[in-house]
Formats: structure tokens, C-alpha cells, sequence
């Protein structure tokens, strides 16, 4: 068994014993490790073709995956999780020529069930020594699992709109995009470009991601629709949408140029949704303000009615959020701003930025996307209601917040920290801009962030450290604090004579954030593990007031 992640190598060197359960699996290592059958190539198109059957929810197909060699390498391996199953493999490799000037010669063979190795959802084959491999096709067939709460619980999903026709799509988030198709399942490696090709019945559309190329009746009853991708997308992303549609369009005068924004959505829905996606254009509005144009003009945007809630699928938005404002019509601030506009078109649409553009190599840093795209929503509402409703909502959301574990998960096994990704980051987020107290610096940086790591992998670190150096502030310790911690910085305070003393309790080693309290007028304070004082506001004054922006608990002692 072979060892590979920082956190499961201690757990490999344990005798194995009911008290010591091991936590990941060496399957788990596979999946969320750049392994030695991932790491010598990288991902550089994926031609994925399928055939939807709604007869008996199966889907056939093949995926060609491009390759890019970076080092020598033999080991490939490929992800698909049960109980799909793969009927071949056709691997594309160049002889690298032993004489200088002698001719590169590219050899195509076949691989069939056996003459490739399993363990778990990975499957295994090797390339002979002395020549490059340059693509592999992964012919497959199943029937998916099928998710029982998408989009929460992943996998294919298969219902009826209400006049009876066929609807599928799938969701495939942490579960992986390899529940329904052969991929490299490791989101440190994104296809370059990709192209989903879907056959489904005649009667039917079939929805994917980035531009429409070809629509071709097959005279058989059934029809083959080619979308094409143009930028690096996630697998997990890459989603089909099969059903009985209606579309419409319009045009964005956007920052980068015109932006064709479609909208596809079940015939019963087109009235309501021509009014509902009046929120599409004025969120490409808010978020090309605050964090620089859309990334993905070429492809164009897309809202697609999905039979589950929403997912940020790229430059196809899944939407299914009833045609109501809020959160399936209820505010998660409780603020009521909430109400305002509707969630899934904001928040999945904010994932634009923060998930596709710039995505983690690893899930353990998720709260990169859902933290920054929870703030998206902060930002939507400042836009158009103003810094005080803004206020309320980011301050309302911290209702939902655990504490738990820490934000930030364990690496290399395909894990996920705590669901406080979305609300704590959104209020680090905040808190963070308060100390950098000069908004057009602080939405500079988000545009840089989304420009810096344009269509990139990063981690989590990458992005505090870009934040630090553009504030000129060591942020490390709040980010350590608020990310790896599940403490919240207690501010305790005591009233002495003519004077307050404060300090921190409850903080990493270090933790010096400042403060902004009114006390009379506004003023900061730089408390830090010793105490402080300053004076009384008032002779009555015997309370500390922290502005509401900042996430801290404060306490009053004896
Ligand atoms: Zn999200």
C-alpha cells in the first residue's frame, strides 16, 4: 500500500487496530492525490460524447482525453466510479524516434476489461517505455447513480416535467464528475478546452456547456447536439441537460464587449422566467463591478432550468429555484435583503469567478469558492441597496455558522472542511475589508485575485498570500485563525476607573487584529493578547462597541 498524502501517511504507518479506525482509505488517497498515475501528464481536452437513455436511465459513450506529457511516466490512471463500467480504452502514443531525424511514429491499441487494473473507482493501465502518450479513449456505459438530494448528494438525476416529457441532468459536486463519466477526477487538472457531443430523442434538447457548434438529426428518431468549451473547465462542470426546452436570449453590453447571455428553460416556464432572469444582466453588472469582467466571453452565459436546485456549471448555470426570490423563497440572513433578488441566479453565477475562473487544486480549500461566492451575495445587495443592507445581510448570515471544524479540510483525500465555508468566509471576507478599511483598494483586489489566477488552480495559501501583499498587512494570523481554527476571537473587556481594558482571549498565538469601535465618534483599537485601556468614552459609557462588521465575540469581565 502505497502512501501518499501528508495527512493519511501517519495513518499508513499505524498498526491497523479498533482504536485506530483509519480515516481515508488508500481509495480516498487515489481519488483526491496527485498521484504517480495523474502527476507525469496533465488533461488537455476532453471530447466527451454520450447517448441519454430515458428508457432505462443509462448513459453510453466515450471520453477522449488529450494529454500533455510532462515527465516520463508509465502508470495512467483514469476514474469511474461503480457501477459504471468501461468497455475499452483506445490509447494514442508517438515513438519517441532512437535516432536523431528519424520519424515519429504514431501507433493507436486497444485495452479491454482486463488488461487493465482496478482499486476502487481508479482503473490502471501502462504506456510501454520510449514513447509519449498523447491522448486515450475511454469507451464506457451505465447506468449512474442516481442522486437521491441533489445537488447536496450527487449523481444522475431523472424526472418529468409536468406535462410528462423526460428531464435529466446531473449534479456532480465533491462526489466527482466521475459518478457518470472516465475522467481524471482531480480538480488540480482541468481540461484546457472540452466538448460535450449529446445524443438524446428528437422530441427533446440537450443543453451543455459553452457554445452550441452543430445540432445533427440522425433520421433514427434521435438527435446529436455538439457544444464546445473554450477555456479550462472543472470535470464537474461539464453536464448535460436533457429535456423539453424553450430558449431565449439577449445581449450584455459587458466590460470585455458584447456578452450573449441564453436562457433555456421548460416550455410550462418561459413567461416566468422572462421575467425572473431580469436578475442575470444586473448581476453581471454588480459582479463585472466588483470583480472585473466575466471570464468566459467566448462561451457566452447560460441560465438552464435544472430538475434540482442549482450548481455553478460553467457558462451553464443550472437553475432551479422555483421563480422565486431568495433561497427557494426564504432569506438565509433573515434580514430580508435577501428577498430582494433571487439566490441560485446570484450565488451560482458568482461561482463564475470564484470556483471556475479561479478554482482549488484541492476541495480541502473549498471555502475559496464558497466563501468568496457567499460574499458575491454581500456585494450584489451593496450594489444596488446600499453598505447597510449589505451590513445586515453578511451579519444576519452568521446565524449559520457552526464552528464545527475548521474551514479548511484535510488534503489529499478528496475532503471537504466544514459547511462554514459559506457563511464564516463570507464574514472573513468582510472582517478582512474592514481592516483594510479603503474599499476601492479591497475591490481592486478581488479583481486582481480574478485576474492574477486567471482560468488557474490554486490553493487556499496562494490566495491569503495575494491578499496580504496587496493590503501591505500580514493577514496570515487571521486567516489561521478563521481557517484552521473553530475559535472566535473573544474580546474581553472590564471597566477600571476612567478607563476600559481590553484584550484578546480565544486567538492563535499572534493575533493582532485591529478593531473599529465608536466611542464618542469612531476610532481604532490594535488589541492583542496583554491588556490594554483606553478612556471612557463617557462617565456613563461602561460598554466596548465593536463595529458589527467585524467577526468577534466581545465579553465584559469582573
Ligand atoms: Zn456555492
Amino acid at each position: 500500500m502505497k502512501c501518499l498524502s501528508r495527512w493519511t501517511w501517519l495513518f499508513c504507518l499505524l498498526p491497523a487496530g479498533p482504536l485506530l479506525a483509519q480515516p481515508f482509505t488508500h481509495a480516498d488517497t487515489l481519488r483526491g492525490s496527485n498521484g504517480p498515475g495523474r502527476n507525469w501528464w496533465d488533461a488537455r481536452k476532453y471530447t466527451l460524447q454520450v447517448t441519454v437513455d430515458f428508457t432505462d436511465s443509462s448513459i453510453r459513450g466515450s471520453n477522449r482525453i488529450e494529454v500533455e506529457q510532462l515527465k516520463l511516466g508509465k502508470l495512467v490512471q483514469v476514474d469511474l466510479q461503480e457501477p459504471m463500467k468501461i468497455d475499452s480504452i483506445e490509447v494514442e502514443i508517438n515513438s519517441i524516434p532512437r535516432v536523431k531525424r528519424s520519424v515519429i511514429k504514431r501507433k493507436l491499441f486497444m485495452l479491454y476489461p482486463g488488461q487493465f487494473s482496478e482499486e476502487g473507482n481508479a482503473r490502471f493501465f501502462q504506456v510501454p517505455d520510449s514513447v509519449t502518450l498523447r491522448s486515450f479513449t475511454v469507451y464506457f456505459h451505465g447506468k449512474p447513480r442516481v442522486a437521491k438530494m441533489p445537488p447536496w448528494d450527487g449523481g444522475s438525476i431523472w424526472k418529468k416535467d409536468k406535462a410528462g416529457n423526460p428531464w435529466m441532468s446531473v449534479a456532480c459536486q465533491g462526489l466527482g464528475a466521475s459518478v457518470w463519466y472516465p475522467c481524471k477526477d482531480y480538480q488540480g487538472d482541468e481540461p484546457d478546452a472540452a466538448e460535450l457531443i449529446i445524443t438524446c430523442p428528437d422530441t427533446l434538447s440537450a443543453i451543455g456547456n459553452g457554445r452550441l457548434q452543430e445540432k445533427k438529426l440522425n433520421g433514427n428518431g434521435t438527435t446529436t447536439w455538439r457544444w464546445a468549451v473554450s477555456y479550462p473547465i472543472n470535470s464537474y462542470n461539464l453536464v448535460p441537460y436533457v429535456g423539453k426546452y424553450a430558449h431565449f436570449n439577449e445581449t450584455y453590453a459587458g466590460l470585455d464587449g458584447p456578452l450573449d447571455m441564453d436562457y433555456w428553460v421548460l416550455e410550462e416556464n418561459l413567461e416566468k422566467a422572462r421575467s425572473q432572469f431580469k436578475d442575470a444582466p444586473r448581476m453581471i453588472k454588480a459582479f463585472e463591478y466588483w470583480f472585473g469582467p466575466y471570464p468566459f466571453y467566448r462561451d457566452g452565459f447560460k441560465l438552464v432550468e435544472s430538475p434540482h436546485l442549482g450548481m455553478e456549471h460553467q457558462s451553464a448555470i443550472a437553475y432551479g429555484n422555483g421563480y422565486r426570490n431568495g433561497y427557494r423563497g426564504t432569506d438565509l440572513s433573515g434580514s430580508g435583503w435577501g428577498l430582494k433578488w433571487d439566490f441560485i441566479i446570484i450565488h451560482e453565477s458568482g461561482h463564475e469567478w470564484f470556483a471556475n475562473n479561479i478554482s482549488t487544486k484541492d476541495i480541502a480549500d473549498m471555502w475559496v469558492h464558497e466563501g468568496f461566492t457567499n460574499y458575491s451575495e454581500v456585494l450584489f445587495t451593496e450594489y444596488y441597496y446600499g453598505k447597510e443592507a449589505a451590513t445586515a445581510y453578511v451579519t444576519g448570515l452568521r446565524k449559520n455558522i457552526q464552528n464545527d471544524i475548521p474551514v479548511i479540510g484535510p488534503y489529499g483525500v478528496n475532503k471537504e472542511g466544514s459547511g462554514d465555508m459559506y457563511y464564516k468566509g463570507s464574514n472573513l471576507v468582510h472582517t478582512l475589508r474592514q481592516v483594510i478599511n479603503n474599499d476601492s483598494l479591497f475591490r481592486d483586489i478581488l479583481r486582481g485575485l480574478n485576474r492574477s489566477f486567471r482560468y488557474q488552480t490554486v490553493t487556499s495559501r496562494q490566495v491569503e498570500e495575494y491578499i496580504s501583499k496587496r493590503s501591505k498587512q500580514d493577514f496570515s494570523k487571521i486567516f489561521d485563525q478563521y481557517l484552521r481554527t473553530t475559535d472566535i476571537p473573544v474580546l474581553e473587556y472590564k471597566v477600571s476607573g476612567q478607563y476600559i481594558l481590553y484584550r484578546y482571549r480565544n486567538c492563535v498565538k499572534g493575533f493582532r487584529m485591529p478593531l473599529r469601535i465608536r466611542c464618542g465618534s469612531e476610532r481604532w483599537i490594535r488589541p492583542t493578547g496583554q491588556w490594554q485601556r483606553i478612556k471612557r468614552c463617557g462617565t456613563t459609557e461602561d460598554t466596548l462597541s465593536v463595529a458589527p462588521d467585524f467577526y468577534i465575540n466581545t465579553k465584559k469581565v469582573p
